[in-house]
């Protein structure tokens, strides 16, 4: 803008010598030629405006001896546009030449814009070494342009649904391929293809305006499921495609697919007929995996998609097998555990085993310090369910805070009724999951079930992973402090796995760490594994924390550790996570987890 200006004042100056004609009357001749005429002096001041350009006499009378900024000032246009007719203005008048140029007038108050060809031609006096005046010459071009938009529009888009059409899609996709191969050789990218399974039937029974009101509210209805970085297209007919930009794992493209396909549970409803035989059919590829071009993808999209319109239709296949067969279990975990949560089901399907903690007291002597909870979930679909398994999904599908505070609930629970009833000294030991730790609920649910039940917080310990205080760190700490001014205790689940450096395990509160099994189970291979061990302890030692081995299977393990002073064991030797009544036997009789082939000193119970 600026650049312009100056270059204007520029004009302005080399050509205030240019003599200003006012010879209104001999330009009355363009007064009904239908076009837009207008008349300016060599300083860009208007001399005369013809009924087309400007109808209102009163306006006309106020626009004489005045400028273009003045004339968009009284008409309501945006004064850029002033500003860029001066620059045409002053070039005619510099080349002593006809300019043409294309206009587009911003009528800001009234929000429209209108597009005119515009020419300047300069009149010269005899000699031709002066400009006496300037014709603008106009026409009106918005209709045309609108036509060029609209043609545009049509080549590129659906007009029945909106969407970006199949030439549209192509255009897309090579463009996020190639700024991915650019950008980011790491970036996946979904691309869904997705056929609308007996849409035929709409066409021929209701005919093509119903199914074109059907295909708009198809749209409509998958537009609804994505975020605003998804693209959606319709290729033509019966096919739609997504693209997903930027997915983190491949189970993300697999639950968009079911999203939409759930989006055909509910019937379309068109006037007076109901129709409920529509679904969807989606076939799933992910670059750069499943192809590197276009077409690739689209060839392998395709064929996916058709082998489940082969199939039962209405549900989705990655091209890759595999993916399919991990994304459709990760589903079903999803939905079951969506299930138990809604109907409050956790009695039926949840169960709380335990594992007894052990502690060396002396020589050959062996005590239950604690008891660490352990769900067990037995689903009518899906049989037993290893918490390895679904627990993760639980996390990262956001339910785990759900009915991590049922386990909460009945762990405690059972805690305080083996301890009335068996009277001993004895701690729970309680999984979290990270996305437990971040919530200020689960602080709240730890604080009410404290006060409620009665137990001693100090008979409380919380296991989590290294991983879980590394993200999130402020809110994480925040409660994990809270929960230590509660009184619980804090133990750092499968230590040594989760690359938390030593700065952290200083820094947060916890009282025990739990090797992981891992170190143990390969201890026989390697006598570096050993060390790796013993050099745990020690740190564990150093740092003033309490160390708990897990997964000690044999004497052979349980000898080493206690060999490097380990005195706190959790392992199939002892016994493996059991029924809460059993654990009960456990306690009225602690030799029954006596390792066999010991010394088995009686253990006094108190
Ligand atoms: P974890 O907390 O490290 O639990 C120990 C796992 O090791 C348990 O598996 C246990 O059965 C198994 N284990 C114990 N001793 C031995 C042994 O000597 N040998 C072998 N091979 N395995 C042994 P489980 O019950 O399948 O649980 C797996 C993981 O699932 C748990 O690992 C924990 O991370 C998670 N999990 C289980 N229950 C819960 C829960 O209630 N809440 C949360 N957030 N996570 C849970
Ligand atoms: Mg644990
Ligand atoms: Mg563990």
């Amino acid at each position: 803008m600026k650049r312009i200006l100056n270059k204007i004042s520029d004009y302005k100056k080399s050509m205030s010598n240019v003599k200003q004609s006012s010879e209104h009357s001999v330009f009355q001749e363009y007064e009904h030629i239908p076009m837009e005429i207008a008349i300016y002096n060599a300083q860009g001041e208007y001399l005369y405006m013809n009924y087309q350009y400007l109808p209102d006499p009163d306006e006309k009378a106020l626009l004489i001896g005045k400028s273009d900024r003045d004339y968009c000032q009284l008409k309501g246009i945006g004064i850029e546009s002033a500003l860029e007719r001066k620059l045409f203005f002053y070039e005619a008048i510099e080349k002593k030449k006809t300019v043409q140029f294309t206009e587009k007038l911003n009528y800001t108050e009234k929000g429209k814009i209108l597009y005119f060809k515009r020419i300047f031609k300069p009149v010269l006096s005899k000699d031709g070494k002066e400009v006496l005046y300037v014709i603008l010459f106009g026409s009106n071009l918005t209709a045309i342009i609108l036509a060029q938009k609209e043609l545009k529009y049509l080549a590129y888009f659906d007009k029945v649904t909106g969407l970006k059409n199949r030439d549209a899609f192509y255009q897309e996709l090579d463009r996020i391929i190639l700024e991915s191969a650019r950008t980011d050789p790491q970036r996946m990218v979904a691309v869904l293809f997705c056929g609308l399974d007996n849409f035929k039937m709409v066409n021929d029974s209701l005919g093509h305006a119903v199914g074109d009101l059907v295909l708009k509210e198809v749209a409509e209805r998958m537009n609804r499921m994505l975020r605003a970085t998804d693209y959606m297209f319709r290729l033509g007919g019966d096919e739609f495609t997504v693209i997903i930009q930027n997915i983190k794992n491949e189970y993300d493209a697999g639950q968009v697919a079911e999203k939409l396909i759930q989006e055909f549970d509910q019937p379309f409803v068109i006037g007076a007929h109901e129709i409920n035989y529509l679904s969807l059919s989606v076939g799933v590829v992910i670059f750069p995996r499943d192809g590197k071009s276009s077409e690739e993808l689209v060839r392998n999209a395709d064929a996916a998609m058709y082998n489940v319109k082969n199939r039962e239709k209405n549900d989705f296949q990655f091209f890759s097998e595999e993916m399919t067969q991990l994304t459709n279990d990760r589903l079903k975990i999803v939905r079951n555990l969506k299930s138990v949560i809604s109907k409050k089901d956790y009695e039926n399907q949840f169960k709380l085993f335990y594992q007894p903690i052990i502690e060396k007291e002396k020589e050959g002597n062996y005590r239950i310090a604690g008891s660490e909870a352990l769900i067990r979930w037995t689903n009518p679909e899906l049989g037993q369910v290893s918490p390895a398994h679904f627990i993760p999904i639980a996390e990262e599908s956001n339910l785990i805070n759900q009915f991590g505070s049922w386990i909460l609930e009945k762990s405690i629970n059972d805690f305080i009724h083996m301890t009335e009833k068996h009277k001993q000294n004895l701690y729970v030991s309680v999984n979290l999951s990270a996305k437990q730790l971040r919530s200020s609920q689960t602080v709240k649910t730890i604080a009410q079930l404290i006060k409620h039940t009665g137990i001693n917080p100090q008979h409380l310990q919380l296991e989590i992973t290294e991983t879980s205080y590394m993200e999130d760190e402020s809110n994480t700490i925040d409660n994990m402090n809270a929960l230590t001014d509660l009184g619980c205790n804090f133990a750092i689940d499968d230590f040594g796995v989760g690359f938390a450096s030593l700065v952290y395990l200083q820094k947060i509160p916890a009282k025990s760490i739990k090797i992981d099994r891992s170190f143990i189970n390969c201890m026989g291979a390697d006598t570096k594994n050993k060390e790796l061990v013993k050099s745990i302890i020690q740190i564990g030692q150093n740092l003033n924390k309490d160390v708990i081995a897990e997964g000690v299977e044999d004497l052979t393990h349980l000898d080493f550790l206690e060999d490097n002073c380990c005195r706190k064991f959790q392992g199939y030797l002892f016994s493996k996570p059991v029924a809460l009544d059993q654990f009960e036997t456990y306690l009225a009789d602690h030799q029954m987890i006596m390792p066999v082939n010991r010394p088995v000193i009686d253990y006094p119970k108190n």
